[in-house]
């Protein structure tokens, strides 16, 4: 922020202060109107804004405004850029730096509007602010009223991810102080990854009990600077995070210094792949256990595997080495076993396995792609096993197996509970079911119970009796979220079941874009952009990030645009119909009042930041320093110096190659699925070795490509640009169904069909087609026209995280 701007906001910001106050205990307070606190630039100004999407990043964006209206996104401009010393720029991706496209979009919602048509038909009409929160309210109370809290579900949503005061905390603090609601537990992103490695590693609590300790995040990227071997197994941040402070950018300038050797196994030849890695490995998709297994046997059977370790510090050994070699079953897991499986010739297997076999300081990694499937959980135990086979798991540039990370600063979020007591007695988190399961909960909900479909209480006594949910969900509250209707998987089954009006009775979805999921709302609430609010944002390092981490304040660059509201406000005003108007803004604080808090609390307990204020802090940009380690990395490498003193958090305090949690769970097997102790392959339905599934010869995969984060920049024409929408198929398989390149295609699942334009390319394996995942899907006739991935994907969950299975999919291709 310029200086005359950050005046102007100071002064302004006091003056507001001055005159709404926090001391109204009334029952209704006033509501803040748009432009109280924010604050109309005059002439021309730079303010700081924020990428807040779900890349994690928090790209800090420098936002020049003339007259009301942004003129263009900078960078930080900052005059030094030394990635060795922590002191680079946090530069923004195409996607920030396109944000002023996504503000002043086509699709920008403007006022409150009223579903007309049927849902999804994308028939609304524009309705007053007071009828839309009154309409709101009215429903909630007659849900819970008729159904109870549970019937109420808020579905993910990554829509707005780095904020702490936005859509996603004020909406958890409305439905906690209203009433409650059904929430969820793990992600679409990873639940596999953290399943399989909470099984194998255990819950590796942060030191300040932040749960990100459950991903049992591994080594920083940095640490590969002592590396000689890099392994990767769907790894590909170099599309997915490629800002100046992502593990793209980091892992480029690791490699450059360090040149370390890589193997990158994946279906697609990754821009990763491209840019900096040695060999593409191509692989089958689903198939990566099976390769990890033959690894595996020839680091047994050459003599590779660190005995010694093994004895001291895993649990269940000797029934994986003996699975593995053929005691078990008859069936060894040789390189050419695994051959026709995953399609990796077997001289490759072995020349990858001595390779580990014989470096001092492997890094083993793994993305989230080979978790999204049907045996995801295995794929992610399986790669971590290789480094437990050879005893690196710890030291000096090795890794666990697991995604890379650092710590990084905790969130500060508004709470959705103002006072200990209110905090203790949270009516929303009390039942959780898994993100991916809301279509089953609209459909069967009173059928799931903790033992067949996770469901989870927080009441221990509910938990031993396997109660199942109390009532079916009735009603949904998206908070930027297009988990309805695009980015959970057969949404042509979602389509059905929230046209069922017996089954669905109200959705209210809070925007700033008319996304596919917006479409089939009752009431719809226009939320402002990133770019016309205030916030404390900090980066997330603790994932698959860089090791820079940073802070800074955010504030309006332009007025809320035609009737949007920011989402405090709007469920202020929710709230104020529900009759809680004051104990929702603790007597009055407005949204500008909860973003100073939060600063407050940030800054207890970061010293280094500077700025006394909010304001202060705004004032001084963004603020830098190089993030530690993860605290798992810590507890890992205090395990491997003590395993007695310090265990880790599994039933048996070691590495559990036999996992107990995993065997706690056989019982959630459904169909083909398979819950196996061992972190070992199994082909699952519409996996590669399906024969049913023949007549959908192809396995088709999504991926997450550099144009959007997840769904939230699919409508920007910019990013469009960036990375055209086309189907991958390899020139052999566009020979044998005679398809060329540019041409347009059906892609037909079990589920449902869309169309596509073709690219034929050898940056694919035969047989299997890939398209980035994301697009909006758009209906004409039966087909979708917009391609959107979940489209085809099937919604039935994986068998232990109960999640996303996106990559384990069967289609066919035909022209169109
Ligand atoms: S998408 Fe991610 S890397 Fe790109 S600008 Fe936004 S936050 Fe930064």
């Amino acid at each position: 922020m310029e200086r005359r701007t950050f005046l102007k906001f100071s002064a302004a910001a006091a003056a507001v202060a001055t005159v709404t106050g926090c001391e109204s205990s009334s029952a209704s307070d006033p509501l803040p109107t748009p432009s109280e606190p924010v604050l109309p630039p005059v002439g021309e100004g730079v303010t700081w804004g924020s990428c807040a999407t779900n890349c994690w990043q928090a790209c800090p964006l420098k936002v020049h405004s003339k007259d009301g209206v942004i003129t263009r996104i900078e960078t930080e401009g900052k005059a030094t850029d030394d990635w060795d010393s922590f002191d680079h720029e946090i530069r923004p991706c195409p996607r920030g730096r396109s944000m002023r496209q996504k503000v002043y979009n086509h699709d920008r919602l403007k006022y409150p509007m009223k579903r007309v048509g049927r849902r999804g038909s994308d028939e609304f009409v524009r309705i007053s602010w007071e009828e839309a929160v009154s309409s709101v309210a009215a429903a909630m109370q007659k849900t819970y009223a008729e159904y109870g809290k549970n019937a109420i579900f808020m579905p993910l949503g990554g829509g707005s991810h780095d904020l702490n005061t936005g859509v996603t905390q004020s909406s958890v603090r409305l439905l906690n102080m209203a009433g409650g609601c059904l929430f969820f537990h793990n992600d679409y992103s990873a639940s596999q990854y953290r399943e399989g490695s909470a099984g194998m590693y255990g819950y590796l609590a942060s030191n300040d009990g932040d749960t990100v300790g459950f991903w049992n995040t591994g080594s920083s990227l940095r640490s590969l600077e002592n590396s000689d071997l890099m392994v990767c197994f769907g790894y590909n941040p170099m599309e997915a995070r490629l800002g100046g402070a992502g593990s793209g950018y980091e892992y480029l300038n690791v490699k450059k210094k360090n040149n370390f050797k890589t193997y990158y196994i994946d279906p697609r030849f990754t821009d990763t792949a491209v840019t900096a890695t040695d060999e593409w490995v191509p692989i089958r998709p689903g198939t990566d256990a099976a390769l990890c297994e033959a690894i595996a046997y020839v680091l047994i059977e050459d003599g590779y595997a660190n005995i010694p370790f093994l004895e001291q510090y895993t649990y269940g050994y000797d029934k994986y080495e003996e699975y593995i070699t053929g005691v078990t079953d008859g069936i060894a897991r040789t390189p050419e076993r695994a051959e026709s499986i995953c399609g990796i010739p077997a001289e490759k297997i072995r020349e990858i396995a001595q390779a580990i076999g014989t470096a001092s300081a492997p890094f083993v990694t793994q993305g989230f792609g080979p978790q999204r499937q049907g045996n995801g959980e295995n794929n992610a135990r399986a790669v971590m096993m290789l480094p437990i086979l050879v005893g690196k798991i710890s030291g000096a540039g090795t890794n666990h197996g697991g995604t890379p990370g650092n710590d990084g600063l905790s969130h500060y979020a508004m709470m959705p509970a103002d006072s200990l007591k209110d905090l203790m007695n949270m009516k929303i988190m009390d039942v959780t079911i898994p993100a991916a399961s809301h279509l089953d909960a609209i459909e069967f909900g009173t059928q799931m119970k903790p033992s067949t479909h996770d469901v989870r209480y927080s009441d221990k006594s509910l938990m031993d009796a396997d109660t199942p949910l109390e009532t079916n969900v009735r009603f949904l509250w998206l908070a930027s979220s297009n988990m309805l209707a695009n980015q959970n998987g057969d949404i042509n089954r979602a389509d059905r079941l929230l046209n069922d009006e017996s089954l669905v009775d109200f959705v209210v979805v809070v925007e700033q874009h008319m996304t596919a999921s917006a479409k089939y709302a009752d009431i719809i609430l226009p939320e402002v952009s990133w770019l016309e609010m205030y916030d404390v944002i900090q980066s997330y390092n603790k994932m698959d990030c860089g090791s820079l981490m940073y802070a800074y304040g955010i504030t309006p660059a332009i007025d809320p645009m035609f009737e949007c509201k920011p989402a405090y406000d709007i469920c202020h005003m929710i709230a104020n119909e529900l009759g809680i108007g004051s104990k929702f803004t603790n007597g009055g604080m407005t949204y500008l009042d909860q973003v100073r808090k939060v600063f407050a609390e940030f800054k207890k307990s970061n010293s280094w930041i500077q700025g006394d204020t909010f304001e202060e802090f705004v004032s001084f940009g963004p603020q830098r320093r190089p993030a530690g380690e993860h605290p798992n990395v810590g507890k890992l490498r205090d395990f491997v110096t003590d395993p007695v003193n310090n265990p880790l958090g599994t039933p048996s305090g070691k590495v559990e190659i036999y996992s107990q949690y995993f065997e706690s769970k056989q019982s959630q097997a459904e169909g083909t699925d398979e819950i196996n102790p061992l972190p070992v392959y199994f082909a699952c339905d519409e996996s590669y070795e399906d024969a049913t599934a023949s007549e959908y010869p192809f396995q088709c995969i999504n991926y997450h490509g550099k144009h959007s984060a997840h769904s939230i920049h699919a409508s920007t024409p910019w990013l469009n640009e960036v990375l055209e929408h086309h189907l991958w198929l390899n020139p052999v398989d566009a020979g044998a169904i005679g398809v060329i390149n540019g041409q347009k295609v059906i892609v037909e699942s079990r589920r449902g069909k869309l169309e596509i334009t073709v690219r034929v390319t050898p940056r694919i394996v035969p047989g299997v087609v890939a398209m980035p995942q994301g697009q909006w899907r758009r209906m004409k006739g039966d087909i979708d026209v917009g391609g959107c991935a979940n489209t085809l994907t099937d919604s039935k969950p994986s068998p232990v995280a109960k999640s996303f299975r996106s990559n384990t999919n069967r289609v066919r291709v035909y022209s169109a």
